[in-house]
């Protein structure tokens, strides 16, 4: 069996944030009211899917974050996200619009520019506000007895008053995979929906009943029709877009033939790394680019950086 090293890069929104989510203090009210009053807490508001960054005297970006006496308050929810290594304790309020610009130079901004930009800590803190944000605004009503739910546990629990029922946050599985052949090609695919030289690794949800390898196995055949034999693991992702988790693999192909199936991927090639690299001098192929693990998995295949897109 052979083994991954890391990419070379981190992985965004996946790199050690260090935020301990500190999840026993969730249902301490008391412990939260206070929390939340101290005067070193940091408070952010998500909307959306959006919070506001700003620039950093280090040339970074961060994260507008204020004191809990500083939030906008109105009717809201407000997520506890966890304390860092100097006991400072970080809340996010979900709202439905983002708080007025503080300064010229803050923004709004999603994760897929965010998290291109953040720091660990706070590409983590928001990936986890947005993550509850999407799973609170989808799960309203109890799925047992279709009766309006409520926030417990500082944003991480949702109850039914109608029937007892507890709803947690949902995250949904779904396999990325870099495919190669016995010439060490990649197989790469272009989604029906993206613009003409965009190809990526192939990607799908993890079916009810299926284990992930099953699933990678599965979604290669639909996708392009090849059979593929050994799955490795190699890193995961939060992809909260809504809620998912994006778990990453190599896989070996056992046949070459490609038949793609026409609704989700339009087209997939065998590339060798002189082919993509030619292809991307070309123009031919745009590199999968942003904050997606698609970008990773062919870069440790590629074995140096992808070429940044030209804007
Ligand atoms: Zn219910």
């Amino acid at each position: 069996m052979s083994t991954h090293t890391e990419p070379e890069r981190p992985i965004s929104l996946a790199a050690p944030s260090g935020i301990d989510r500190a999840a026993h203090h969730r249902l301490d009210e008391a412990w939260l009211a206070a929390a939340w009053s101290h005067p070193t807490t940091r408070v952010f508001v998500v909307s959306g899917g959006q919070v506001l960054i700003d620039d950093t005297p280090d040339g970074g970006s961060g994260i507008v974050m204020t004191p809990a006496f500083e939030a906008p308050v109105t009717e809201t929810h407000r997520y506890f996200l966890g304390t860092d290594e100097d006991g400072v304790r970080y809340f996010a309020l979900q709202k439905d619009a983002l708080p007025g610009r503080m300064d010229q130079s803050a923004r709004p901004a999603g994760l897929r520019e965010a998290g291109l930009l953040l720091s660990p800590r706070d590409a983590g803190l928001m990936v986890h506000a947005v993550a509850l944000e999407n799973w609170q605004r989808m799960h309203r009503f109890c799925s047992r007895c279709g009766e309006r739910t409520v926030v417990a546990a500082a944003g991480h629990i949702r109850r039914c008053p109608g029937c007892g029922a507890e709803h947690y946050p949902r995250t949904d599985p779904a396999v990325i995979m870099l495919v190669t052949d016995e010439h060490d090609r990649a197989l790469l695919g272009r989604q029906v929906h993206w613009p003409e030289g965009r190809f990526s690794t192939l990607a799908g949800f993890v079916e009810p009943g299926e284990s992930i390898e099953q699933s990678v196995i599965r979604e290669v055949w639909e996708e392009a029709g090849v059979r593929v034999g050994t799955v490795e693991y190699v890193a995961s992702q939060p992809w909260p877009f809504p809620y998912s988790l994006m778990l990453g693999f190599t896989a070996r192909a056992v046949t070459s033939e490609i038949t793609v199936d026409g609704e989700e991927i339009q087209e997939a090639r065998w590339f060798s790394r002189e082919d993509l690299r030619a292809a991307f001098e070309s123009g031919e192929v745009l590199p999968p680019a942003g904050i997606s693990i698609a970008a990773r998995l062919v870069e440790l295949w590629y074995g140096e950086p992808l070429p940044r897109p030209t804007p």
